[in-house]
């Protein structure tokens, strides 16, 4: 290979004239050695994401060379990558409930695990919960808005209020519910939790930042410095967003609404004591693919 060609800086190793398949065993590589979790998955990702190819075209197109412009774009996005930024910042999406969501720095990245949140919400209305009419949902912290957008993707006829204290983060949460033609259905309104809405709502969920700040700092660094810190802090004992959106529960949750909140591991217990002493009772408790408690289902006790 002729390393007049070579565009990269030292880090990507990325080449012009290299096949695909070159490419990817050398990101693949590289992550490896940089301890990154999925290499040869983030690798494919990218390079498919450059040359608009999916894993099929990627495969069968395995021997055809880079052009200088794609190895450029391959070396630039793999070295952030090396920096540790999620793949789905550099792409600026991230599939959630098999729906696409963009992101932006003000929002976190949508996690597998919120989708519990999503289910527990599901199952609290029981088999036919795509035909109740009129529901109204209500997302606390709402982000890219992948909650609420996903409940009302499910709830065809339900409204939906996503509230965040990030006004750039709303901007993303809109322009994702327009992507998902379901701008008709869904507000947004900057606020701190549910302090700028009268409320009630017949489903209200969150997945608040729910992180000690002590913490933060031996989170993996996707996380630790990619996602909004405000987005992961939740006080020194990570507790701060439940207590919060407890002392809204009463005006937010109409008579027998039901309340879905996201869980850090192992807060189970102190949350389910935060929302008993406002007369907010666990119902059920879901478990993410780890087997962790992962969403608490909560009714206004009656
Ligand atoms: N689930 C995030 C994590 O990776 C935290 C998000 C939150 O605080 N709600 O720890």
């Amino acid at each position: 290979m002729n390393p007049i060609l070579r565009l990269s800086g030292p880090d990507a190793d990325v080449y012009a004239g290299a096949s695909i398949d070159a490419t990817q065993r050398q990101l693949t590589r590289k992550f490896r050695l940089r301890g990154l979790d999925a290499p040869g998955l983030d690798a494919r990702i990218i390079v498919g994401h450059v040359l608009g190819f999916d894993r099929t075209a990627l495969a069968a197109h395995s021997n055809r060379v880079l052009t200088p412009e794609e190895a450029a774009s391959i070396a630039e996005l793999s070295v952030r990558r090396l920096g540790r930024e999620p793949v789905a910042r550099i792409l600026g999406h991230k599939e959630f409930w098999g729906l696409p969501f963009k992101v932006n720095a003000h929002t976190l990245v949508p996690r597998p695990e919120t989708e519990t949140v999503v289910e527990a919400t599901l199952s609290s209305l029981g088999r036919d919960h795509r035909k109740r009419r009129g529901l109204s949902i209500v997302d606390l912290g709402t982000g890219s808005g992948a909650l609420l957008l996903a409940l009302l993707s499910e709830v065809e006829s339900a409204f939906g209020i996503g509230t965040d204290i990030s006004f750039t983060a709303l901007l993303c949460a809109r322009d994702n519910a327009a992507a998902l033609d379901l701008s008709a259905r869904a507000s947004f309104v900057a606020c701190n939790y549910g302090a700028g809405l009268s409320g009630p709502a017949d489903i209200l969920v969150s997945n608040p930042p729910y992180v000690a700040c002590g913490d933060i700092a031996s989170l993996e660094p996707e996380v630790r410095d990619f996602d909004p810190r405000r987005a992961l802090d939740g006080g020194p004992d990570g507790l701060d967003g439940y207590r919060a959106i407890a002392s809204d529960a009463d005006r937010l949750l109409a008579p027998g609404g039901v309340l879905v909140l996201e869980l850090g591991q192992g807060q189970l217990g102190t949350v389910t004591s935060i929302f008993a002493a406002v007369g907010v009772e666990l119902v059920t408790t879901r478990y993410d693919l780890s087997g962790i408690p992962r969403a608490a289902v909560m009714r206004a006790r009656s």
